[in-house]
């Protein structure tokens, strides 16, 4: 009687967006589910998402806008699961929704109505959902895992481990599923703080500090990668999309390479203006294009002031240069307590991109943000949540 009250064909450790979904679809097919969440709330980071509404997906979601050590691993997911199966869910739940930018999607009203979505069709497919269970041993076994939990000791044949990455520790983020990953063996990669803003080094912050919540249009760079969308000076250092963006490709120590003016030839413009105001002061040019006190913190911190036509060639060049290519080495991130994502995680060579399943340990799957694939801003997170929780439902 013990074994057959306390055995389910899946169990999911973890209530979070990949989880909810993998709940679901394993639901649908018949399978008897337990989804165990440690918190006494599911879905914390649904509800906290896109500042409460949610950035779903996104229309432009492709396998680009994902740092991984294996580029690859995420397509077959995606593919199987692309964004549109989702707002064909989102629709089918009659969730009225917006695009806000870039092809982000968001909730008209609230995050609250995905995290209901997922509750509901859990529950049309059956799915046991326990809040307050706490893990406290997983062992393997010839029927598959033995799942020791506050909630009693749960056998199942396919164990699967949702509980996401370290971001927002005080929300019931926890190391569990790299702690897991390692107990069967599974390399674990280096773990970073990433969609994170960056703090400024000492000096820095002192001049910078005074534009707190001034924003504008940059373009951020380190190698390769670049993203031209709103920087967002704040009272550390520097956040806004641009920068989230961007951290997720810095390293500690790492410079990045800001141009100031993305979508002008800057000094092609200040020829031309040098022709039409040659008495006019450069600052009072350059307020043209960007906020005052930005003009006024930079060409302090440079040095350009008077009017236009003191600047030689070489002199307005430099201060062009200047603009377009300010360098700066954060001093570090704000680091788990603000990132929205962990860069790195379990290593995908591990995981089978089709089920999902440890290749070393039959039975056991992980999904989610532990895994090492990283999304861009713009609901990228949340499509492969939902992709590699559909992908797993249907082989549990
Ligand atoms: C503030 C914020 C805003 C965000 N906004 C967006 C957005 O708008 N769009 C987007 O695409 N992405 C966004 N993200 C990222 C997105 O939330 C995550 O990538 C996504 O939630 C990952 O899904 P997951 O299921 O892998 O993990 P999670 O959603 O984090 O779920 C993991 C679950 O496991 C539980 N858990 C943890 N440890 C244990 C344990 N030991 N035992 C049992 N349960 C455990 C957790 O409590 C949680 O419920 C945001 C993140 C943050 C922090």
């Amino acid at each position: 009687m013990h074994s057959q009250d306390f055995s389910r064909d899946v169990i999911i450790i973890g209530a979070g967006a990949a989880g909810l979904m993998c709940a679901a679809t394993a639901g649908y097919r018949g399978r008897s589910v337990l989804l165990l969440e440690h918190s006494n709330k599911i879905g914390r980071k649904i509800l906290m998402s896109g500042g409460g509404r949610c950035n779903f997906t996104n229309l432009h979601n492709s396998p680009a806008n994902y740092l991984s050590a294996n580029a690859h691993f995420c397509k077959s997911a995606l593919s199987r699961y692309p964004a549109a199966r989702f707002i064909e869910l989102v629709e089918r739940h009659g969730i009225d929704y917006h695009e806000k930018t870039l092809g982000q999607l968001f909730c008209d009203v609230s995050s609250k109505e995905i995290l209901q979505l997922l509750l509901t069709e859990c529950d049309w497919a059956g799915v046991d959902v326990r809040t307050e269970s706490s893990i406290y041993r997983i062992d393997k076994n010839s029927d598959g895992y033995r799942v020791k939990t506050s909630a009693g000791i749960w056998q199942c044949r396919s164990l699967v481990i949702a509980t996401g990455g370290l971001s927002i520790p005080n929300g019931g983020a926890t190391p569990f599923a790299y702690e897991t990953a390692r107990q069967f063996g599974l390399n674990v990669l280096p773990l970073q703080a990433a969609l994170v803003p960056f703090t400024l080094q000492p000096r820095e912050l002192d001049i910078f500090k005074p534009l707190s919540g001034v924003s504008h249009r940059i373009r951020a760079r380190i190698g390769d990668a670049a993203f031209v969308e709103n920087l967002l000076f704040t009272h550390r250092g520097l956040s806004g999309p641009a920068i989230l963006q961007i951290s997720s490709y810095w390293d500690p120590g790492g410079e990045v390479e800001i141009d100031l003016f993305p979508e002008l030839d800057l000094l092609q413009w200040l020829g031309e203006q040098r022709e039409a105001r040659p008495r006019a002061d450069i600052r009072t040019l350059l307020s043209q294009q960007m906020h005052k006190r930005v003009v006024q913190t930079f060409c302090d911190l440079w040095g350009f002031e008077g009017p236009i036509n003191r600047f030689d060639g070489p002199q307005l060049a430099a201060v062009a240069e200047a603009f377009h290519r300010w360098v700066i080495k954060p001093a570090g991130t704000e680091g788990y307590r603000t990132a929205e994502v962990t860069r790195g995680g379990i290593d995908t060579d591990e995981v089978s991109s089709k089920t999902f399943e440890a290749k070393k340990a039959p039975g056991l799957y992980f999904i989610g943000e532990c895994l090492d694939v990283t999304g861009h801003l713009g609901g990228h997170n949340f499509q492969f949540a939902w992709a590699c929780g559909d992908a797993a439902g249907q082989y549990v």
